[in-house]
């Protein structure tokens, strides 16, 4: 529809970045656009609210961007999934695997609590192992995921087969697809 076309015209394409052979899915075209930002944020938001979300997860550094202004928009609270070693309180932490090596990521956990219905947002689903990692930090926290929404699903990465196991039937919601 509409929505996906404006969506998808402000994605960019950089081959060969981050190293050769890898062609990168830049979203700044999209948030130097104001109305497809705000195309973007009203679905995000829209999401959040069928899902009966009560926080927003967004995760570092590009899901920030997105999950901020839903949470403005739809009045839900933002809750940061942050890179090991950058919140300053009680963390719970989630180690996960790369391409090469491994990463952890932290959430407060005064953050999330039983009781909480979670939304988790990011930019882009590549191999599903960051979306992984995500629902299991906030499970353990003690809360439920109800979605996990991305603006772009990289369909040949096969992160959504990945993931599916996982989601225990939580809907992995993309606003697009290529
Ligand atoms: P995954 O863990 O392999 O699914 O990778 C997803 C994470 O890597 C997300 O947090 C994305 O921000 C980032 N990522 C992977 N590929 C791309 C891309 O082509 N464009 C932008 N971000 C990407």
């Amino acid at each position: 529809d509409s929505t996906r076309e404006l969506l998808l015209s402000r994605i960019r394409d950089v081959t060969d970045y981050p190293k050769p052979g890898v062609m990168f899915k830049d979203i700044t075209p999209l948030l130097a656009d104001p109305k497809a930002f705000t195309v973007l944020t009203d679905a995000l938001a829209e999401l959040a609210v069928r899902h009966g979300a009560t926080k927003i997860v967004g995760l570092e550094a590009r899901g920030f961007i997105l999950a901020a202004p839903v949470a403005v928009r739809s009045g839900i609270g933002f809750i940061p999934v942050r890179k090991a070693g950058k919140l300053p309180g009680a963390t719970l932490s989630q180690t996960y695997d790369l391409e090469y090596g491994s990463a952890e990521m932290e959430v407060h956990a005064e953050d999330l609590r039983e009781g909480d219905r979670v939304i988790v947002i990011d930019d882009v689903l590549a191999t599903g192992g960051t979306a992984e990692a995500s629902v299991e930090l906030v499970r353990r926290a003690g809360a439920e995921v109800v979605a996990v929404a991305v603006l772009l699903e990289l369909g040949f990465l096969d992160g959504r087969a990945r993931l599916e196991p996982h989601l225990r039937g939580v809907p992995l919601e993309a606003l697009i697809k290529v």
